[in-house]
């Protein structure tokens, strides 16, 4: 459907006795004022400043609007404390016109002309700017969860981000993935090699010294980001996505990239902090894992649980062979919780407590009564 009806100014703007021009808007001056009494200022749709006589005035769009908003704002106070007041300027970074949620065209700072794809995204992008600037991290996670993921049609990633995906099919993945963690830190809890007793089982090459006594470590090659790459690379490593042992696995990284061991050197300076940061890291594990088998919280604990493998692999502690939990917790972040999980009852609850804590409760001005009384 396509509307072309315009707009025009609220029809009690007559009422108020002032000139008015095309579409009932009251004419104003360059200083947004009724031009015999500066006292009063008109702005936005309801305005008519026609500075070059062309009888249409600004546009009726939010940009005009906050334009004269910004003018009226500046001679107020210059009326006040006394001072030059400031002529309306319009500033117009571009127009959009969007034609359902995946066609529209774009026209930026008037020179550059955008469609499609590229057209939506912009929009999508001052949206998005719009709630940033009003701080409302709430409106902004629901705008882009309607636009792109709970919208049916078609939208700017063509269905590709639609939500109404079947998450069924990955729940068995997330309890597997959530498992790994639980397996992976039952050895790191339990006997002398422990994370929580007092060796050390970070081999960062700074720590070295203090560690000479725990660097023998015995690799624990059955799970997950464990971590003994240092160890194995004494022995002829090989490549392989599979659990053949028979070779020493291939770390991702042998040795942490530069800019990584300056960030972790940064984190984790000496012993101390190693010994604290493997113990924080395997109670970590244990939550990320108990939070994926139990469905709660699972976009969350996927993003996580990718980013701790990510920074695993980059640390030289993860092996080719554990890739693919990298993937299988990004696949998790679909929500499968939201079926055979926890999260089909907590993300509707967190929704609606997050909602009403920031913007309290909608309720009508005007309400009717059960007798049918309007109060
Ligand atoms: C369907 C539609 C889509 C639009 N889409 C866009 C767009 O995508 N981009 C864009 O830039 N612009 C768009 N516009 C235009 C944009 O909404 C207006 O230009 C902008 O809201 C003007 O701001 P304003 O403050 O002048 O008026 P408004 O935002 O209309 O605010 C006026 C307020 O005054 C209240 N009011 C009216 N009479 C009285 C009274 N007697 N007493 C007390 N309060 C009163 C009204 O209820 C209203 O809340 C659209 C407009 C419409 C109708």
């Amino acid at each position: 459907m396509i509307w072309t009806a315009g707009v025009k100014a609220v029809d009690s703007a007559k009422d108020f006795g002032f000139e008015t021009a095309r579409a009932g808007r009251i004419v104003v001056n360059q200083y947004s004022q009724i031009p015999n009494d500066p006292h009063i200022y008109v702005i936005g749709d309801v305005a008519m400043y026609d500075e070059n006589g062309s009888g249409r005035g600004e546009p009726q769009v939010v940009q005009g609007a906050e334009s004269a908003g910004k003018c009226a704002f500046k001679n107020i106070l210059a009326q006040i404390n006394g001072g030059e007041p400031t002529k309306f300027k319009g500033t117009y970074s571009g127009f959009m016109v969007s034609l359902g949620p995946s066609w529209g065209v774009a026209s930026l700072v008037n020179t550059f002309h955008l469609s499609g794809f590229f057209a939506i995204l912009m929009k999508d992008l001052v949206d998005m700017i719009y709630f940033i600037e009003i701080y409302s991290g709430y409106y902004l996670f629901h705008y882009i969860m309607n636009e792109w993921f709970r919208i049916k049609r078609p939208t700017l990633w063509r269905g590709n981000l639609n939500r109404y995906g079947n998450v069924l099919w990955t729940v068995p993945l997330r309890i597997f993935l959530g498992m790994m963690w639980l397996i992976d830190c039952w050895y790191k809890v339990q006997g002398s090699g422990s994370w929580f007793s007092n060796k050390l089982q970070l081999h960062f090459p700074w720590l070295a010294q203090a560690a000479t006594s725990g660097a023998t470590s015995k690799a624990a090659a059955t799970t997950a980001a464990s971590g003994k790459a240092a160890a194995a690379s004494a022995n002829a490593v090989q490549f392989s996505l599979n659990y053949d042992y028979g070779h020493s696995p291939m770390a991702v990284f042998d040795q942490m990239p530069s800019w990584v061991q300056s960030m972790t050197k940064a984190v984790i300076p000496n012993k101390a902090a190693a010994l604290n940061a493997q113990k924080i890291m395997t109670v970590v594990e244990i939550l990320l894992g108990v939070l994926l088998v139990i469905g709660l919280c699972t976009f969350l604990a996927g993003g996580m649980s990718a980013a701790f493998i990510a920074i695993f692999c980059l640390s030289g502690m993860n092996y080719w062979v554990n890739v693919w939990m990298f993937f299988a917790a990004i696949a998790v972040m679909n929500g499968s919780g939201r079926s055979f999980g926890l999260d089909m009852w907590f993300v509707p609850w967190l929704e609606k407590t997050l909602g009403k804590a920031r913007y309290g409760v909608l309720r009508p001005i005007y309400h009717v009564d059960k007798n049918g009384v309007k109060n």
